[in-house]
């Protein structure tokens, strides 16, 4: 089926508004996408027709959203192809994700002394949580380096893992260098020695199928907010068998079985994990931006932003001064570079004056900026509805800025 991107972009009204009288160029889904009016119209819908906190209440109306949130675990489950479904627990985003399995799974596993190791290229999110549980454990976080290129030293692996190693986490993909790591390999050499593998997925499940099993990861955590889906959810996957095992990150309505003075017993899987009233209306409205997906095809969306990607990259090289980081051979929607004599930050003002919107500064990534020594990047990056029409118009505005330095 032809990649029908009027349609695509039919479906979201912010695109087709005018910034500062210009046309609207966005080039930030890797901070958050926009969302489709299917997904809005979810929302609204819910709140007219059905609205009711979950779980607990035994009426129609409760019932009925219970039944809907239960149905997009279902999705997700069927979406990163889990075995269980209980393996899939709401949370409120990958940061909220990460922190729970470096609480819950750290405090179940770890001993002093023992070793995290974690990529060069993480956003902050999965970094920090590692940092304060081994801090709090007395365990050490080692980096596994990357290339200049952006490519991870996967080869370096089996040296960084020894006894003490219980975790490597790293992202599928990076949200600044847009590099695509070998997933499968790494839980390869996690594995054979008996290491646990979290993946930060929440700049590939909108880009890349994503198989669970096939990759053989033992966690894996993304946002529906990258997804063009609502902001404040979260999902994370996990085997039963670690699941099981880890104590509740958080307490409250839920996550219990009985409750006493003298002995709480906790839930069964997920919700042990899902402490509180959850995002009902967002959860729900996720599952519409699933259905969004999956109508076009997460393979055919990889495909056009491959594309993308290839013309931008072709274009940018002929612009005078431009520096990337970030060369790998696989390498999603994301590029990163400066222009030599202007400061990324002035030059995110000026593409904004002229309609159009980047991201700049360190991207939440400290220690890829420490590699290259620098403070900061600009960073467009795509999603399904971007067009290489809007490609032209913003090389043609980074011209006329560059000029104007
Ligand atoms: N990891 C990566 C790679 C990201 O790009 C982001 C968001 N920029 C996060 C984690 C954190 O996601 P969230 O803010 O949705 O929790």
């Amino acid at each position: 089926m032809k990649y029908d991107i009027n349609k695509i972009r039919s479906s979201f009204p912010i695109l087709h508004q005018q910034v500062y009288k210009k046309q609207f160029v966005y080039l930030d889904s890797a901070a958050s996408a926009q969302k489709p009016v299917q997904v809005l119209m979810k929302e609204e819908q819910l709140h007219n027709d059905y609205y009711g906190n979950i779980h607990r209440a035994a009426h129609f109306m409760a019932d009925k959203a219970t039944v809907e949130f239960e149905a997009v675990r279902d999705k997700v489950q069927k979406f990163i192809n889990a075995e269980y479904r209980k393996e899939i627990i709401f949370t409120k985003g990958t940061t909220e994700s990460v922190n729970l399995v470096a609480s819950s799974f750290c405090e179940k596993y770890l001993n002093e002394g023992d070793e995290i190791i974690v990529s060069e290229m993480e956003h902050h999110s999965n970094l920090v949580p590692w940092q304060l549980a081994a801090e709090r454990l007395g365990a050490k976080v080692v980096k596994l380096p990357f290339s200049d290129n952006g490519v991870l030293q996967i080869e370096k692996l089996p040296e960084l893992i020894n006894s003490k190693t219980k975790l490597i986490s790293v992202a599928h993909v990076s949200n600044v260098l847009g590099t695509i790591n070998p997933i499968d390999e790494i839980t390869k050499i996690a594995h054979e020695k008996g290491v646990a593998v979290f993946v930060d997925g929440a700049q590939a499940a909108q880009h890349i199928s994503v198989d669970v099993q096939k990759m053989d990861v033992d966690f894996y955590a993304f946002s529906a907010h990258k997804m063009y889906g609502p902001n404040g959810v979260g999902i994370l996957y996990g085997k039963k068998k670690y699941l099981n095992e880890m104590p509740p990150y958080q307490g409250g309505g839920e996550m219990i079985s009985e409750v006493s003075f003298e002995k709480t017993t906790f839930n069964e899987l997920p919700y042990k994990f899902e402490a509180g009233t959850p995002n009902i209306t967002s959860v729900i409205a996720f599952g519409a931006a699933i259905d969004f997906i999956n109508e076009i095809g997460i393979i055919e969306i990889g495909e056009w932003e491959h594309e993308l990607l290839e013309y931008a990259t072709s274009k940018l090289k002929e612009i005078e001064g431009i520096i990337f980081y970030g060369e790998s051979p696989e390498k999603s929607s994301v590029i990163s570079f400066n222009i030599d004599g202007i400061h990324s930050y002035d030059l995110g003002m000026l593409l904004d004056k002229m309609g159009i919107a980047v991201r700049t500064g360190h991207h939440c990534a400290d220690p890829v900026m420490q590699h290259y020594k620098i403070q900061g990047t600009i960073r467009i990056s795509f999603g399904m509805y971007n067009t290489k029409e809007e490609i032209d118009v913003f090389i043609a505005a980074l011209n006329k800025v560059r000029i104007m330095f």
